[in-house]
């Protein structure tokens, strides 16, 4: 999937529909760019949120272990991807501890 081309020049997305939320991409993530947010209208309450794409540097984990084919990384001839941060170590390891969940203050508005 990693040659489909991103929408709005985005280094990763998601396909909600397909998405069962089973932490396993947040689980994997090294940057700190995915985590769980609550949502009472998905079957479990919860679903997967891309939010620090500024963040990703292009691994491909999420894509490549995600179950559902529901997470997908912009190809590296098209898109130049972020060199990973101590800060962004850090907000993995965050988010990890938090059950996958995005915080209040990780959470995109
Ligand atoms: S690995 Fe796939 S199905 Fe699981 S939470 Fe991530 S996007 Fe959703
Ligand atoms: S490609 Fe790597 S850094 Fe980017 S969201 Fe997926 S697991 Fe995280």
């Amino acid at each position: 999937m990693s040659n489909m081309v991103a929408p709005s020049q985005t280094p990763v997305w998601v396909n909600e529909t397909r998405c069962k939320a089973c932490d396993i991409c947040v689980s994997l993530c090294p940057a700190g760019v995915l985590g769980m947010r609550l949502d009472p209208h998905k079957v479990l309450g919860k679903v997967i949120e891309v939010a620090h794409p500024e963040s990703c540097i292009g691994c491909q984990e999420c894509e490549l272990h995600c179950p559902d084919f529901a997470i997908y990384v912009a190809d590296r001839k098209e898109f130049k991807f972020a060199k990973i941060t101590p800060e962004a170590q850090e907000r993995a390891q965050k988010v990890r501890s938090n059950n996958y969940m995005l915080d209040t203050n990780t959470q995109r508005k």
